[in-house]
């Protein structure tokens, strides 16, 4: 692997481990191309944030210690500054616009929930039969890669539906073909193969099978350790193996 768009920081209050220990780690592993993209800040109109974001108060110092790496690690990785977003209709203008006065050079999305922050929201790896909850989490995902503003989603397959077979393959499908479509990239996510968690899942890549999509490889590093799961590599590999997916080995980044 050559690069990774997907990590975080510690100011996003569950991950640990410094921005130079991971990129140290980045190199020994030959990586060459590196992006920060902790979940962005925001204060909702009620004046409150959300515990897993970073602070507002510690965005500017985020922006610094990325910027410094950069300048710092040149000729050796190359480093970017990023966000990672969830989409809510009556958000987002303002999440892209912040991300812009900031200078992110990306954004991902990760549709961790359904339903707005902060008054309601259900996570999206929360098993549930709930219809109208998987259809507004695709709805989300589609409407984020039609904006234009998202270089890539991040574990597309992360909502845990556990209902009808029929009406998952659907609304799965619609994000797929609203990614082709616009060819924005959909991420196998490692996090969720060293984790063991509910994605990534054949039920949902099977589907992009025949599709023109293309697949980007992110570790979602939220520790020193998952800097760089090489460990996982193989799992993602064979994936794209069965389902005859095309893996990019350069991501191109939209400026939001
Ligand atoms: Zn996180
Ligand atoms: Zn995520």
């Amino acid at each position: 692997m050559r690069y990774n768009f997907h990590s975080h920081t510690p100011r996003c209050g569950h991950a640990t481990g410094s921005e130079r220990q991971y990129i140290e780690a980045a190199i020994a592993a030959g990586i060459r191309e590196w992006g920060f993209s902790d979940h962005i800040p925001f204060i909702f109109p009620n004046g409150r944030e959300n515990s897993y974001r970073v602070p507002m108060a510690q965005v500017q110092e985020y922006i610094d210690t990325v910027n410094a790496l950069k300048e710092e690690y040149k000729g050796k990785i190359n480093i970017y500054l990023g966000f990672e977003t969830e989409y809510y209709p009556e958000h987002f203008d303002g999440m892209v616009e912040n991300a812009r006065k900031w200078g992110a050079e990306y954004l991902i999305l990760g549709q961790h929930s359904v339903g707005s922050e902060p008054e309601f929201f259900f996570w999206s790896t929360e098993a549930t039969d709930n219809q109208e909850y998987l259809k507004d989490y695709a709805n989300r995902v589609i409407a984020a890669i039609k904006s234009g503003f998202i270089t890539y989603v991040a574990h597309p397959d992360m909502f845990n539906f556990v209902g009808d077979e029929n009406v998952y393959n659907e609304e799965m499908t619609k994000i797929i073909e609203a990614a082709e479509e616009c060819s924005v990239p959909l991420e196998i996510n490692f996090l969720g193969i060293r984790d063991n968690r509910n994605y990534p899942t054949d039920k949902f890549w099977k589907l992009a099978q025949g599709h023109n999509i293309s697949v980007v490889f992110g570790f979602d590093s939220h520790d020193v350790e998952g800097a760089c799961d090489l460990a996982s590599l193989p799992r993602a590999q064979e994936i794209c193996e069965k389902y005859g997916l095309k893996i990019l080995d350069k991501v191109e980044l939209i400026k939001p």
